[in-house]
């Protein structure tokens, strides 16, 4: 039987010179991945690279509609989690990529969540100077966020995203259906970027969040559609002025310098990205409202939000906790000469980069129960 919404596709353009994109966004598009990679002209021979957790769910799908297309797909299966973006996986995937034959025509299908998007969109840059990459994001963080904009790479010993580069996926299809195998706990980090982009851009995207979250939790096709679009335009609203991030992308990086460094200090074990910038974004709105003049009543809306969503919104952290959070803050690879900078909110949808927060109000944030206020 036919699926009910599956004619219905949007377009997003990522407008950048030669370099420009489409992002397609709707159900079925696992299946329409041949018909699109034919339709750029790609040569025949291609490989998947996908993990253990989405290859044995969608790869069979991909590599059938390629094949129909006429395209010769191999399929390469990582590890899954974060530990897969090392040099170590990298060297693998050349390997395999070199017994597969690839050539300087072929091209890579990234198949999964922001791991394999970063991972193989690096091999796809590197691999023979670089090949042509399309990204099929399976995971709502990496439809929304990293699967859009360039920027690939992988994680060293000594921290994440240290080897990197920017190359731009020639494709981008955002099949939602793939969200339905999703676990919670992963679907709801990724709505942690969602309600980023409604504080840093669009109050209306913020209240339709607020409006249709029970919807958007269902994973309704509908509103999931709409937002993920509205998400991914404005990244490529952003991206576009500023692809390498020499300003105006920071402001992508709202909550995240203290939630970076919270990943940091928990080595990377107790929170989710998502949920670690959910607790970032919270602090960053309370010194909005210190620093900024964010009002109060915004900053519980926005509080409201990350709860509603089922995600955290405090740390918890003890006085020696603080400090290490402190520190790790100031050894972020976007900390320049040693200045933490952050991006705070004047109102939902109107932020500002390039604020330096003095270390006193942080504490203070991350620990309400000491402020002067509340003695
Ligand atoms: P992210 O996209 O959040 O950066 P990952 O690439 O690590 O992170 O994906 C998160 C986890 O979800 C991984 O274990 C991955 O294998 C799994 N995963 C990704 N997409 C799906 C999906 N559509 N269904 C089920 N599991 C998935
Ligand atoms: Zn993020």
């Amino acid at each position: 039987m036919r699926k009910p919404y599956s004619w219905r596709v949007r377009i997003v353009k990522v407008p950048l010179g030669n370099r420009s994109y489409d992002i397609k966004i709707g159900t079925d598009l696992v299946d329409r991945v041949g018909r699109e990679c034919a339709r750029l002209g790609l040569s025949q021979r291609c490989a998947i690279i996908s993990d253990r957790n989405v290859a044995p769910r969608y790869a069979k799908a991909v590599q059938a509609a390629l094949a129909k297309a006429g395209f010769a797909p191999g399929l390469i299966t990582l590890p899954p989690g974060e530990t897969a973006k090392s040099l170590k996986t990298l060297a693998a995937c050349y390997d395999q990529l070199s017994a597969q034959r690839l050539e300087r025509k072929s091209f890579i299908v990234a198949l999964g969540g922001g791991v394999v998007g970063d991972l193989a969109g690096f091999v796809a840059a590197t691999y023979l100077r670089g090949l042509p990459f399309v990204q099929v994001p399976t995971t709502l963080l990496a439809q929304v966020d990293s699967s859009v904009g360039g920027k690939v790479g992988l994680n060293l010993r000594a921290g994440k995203n240290l080897v990197g580069a920017f190359h731009q996926p020639r494709m981008v299809l955002c099949d939602l259906g793939t969200l339905a195998t999703l676990p919670v706990r992963e679907f709801r980090a990724g709505l942690s970027e969602v309600i980023k982009y409604g504080i840093i851009y669009d109050v209306q995207l913020f209240a339709h969040l607020e409006r249709d979250l029970p919807k958007l939790l269902r994973r309704d096709p509908h509103v999931l559609g709409a937002v993920v679009a509205r998400c991914c335009e404005i990244k490529a609203d952003v991206v576009r002025q500023d692809e390498t991030e020499s300003g105006l992308r920071a402001i992508l990086n709202f909550g995240h310098t203290i939630g970076h460094a919270l990943e940091a200090i928990s080595h990377y074990g107790k929170y989710l990205h998502g949920e670690a910038i959910a607790i970032g974004q919270v602090a960053a709105a309370r010194l909005s409202a210190q620093l900024l003049g964010l009002p109060q009543p915004e900053v519980a809306r926005i509080e409201r939000l990350f709860q509603r969503a089922g995600l955290p919104t405090e740390a918890h952290l003890n006085a020696p906790a603080r400090q290490r959070l402190l520190a790790a803050m100031k050894l972020d690879k976007k900390v320049s000469e040693g200045e933490v900078k952050f991006v705070l909110a004047r109102k939902i949808g109107a932020v500002e980069f390039g604020h330096q927060v003095p270390t006193v109000a942080i504490e203070q944030t991350l620990n309400p129960q000491s402020s002067p206020g509340n003695p």
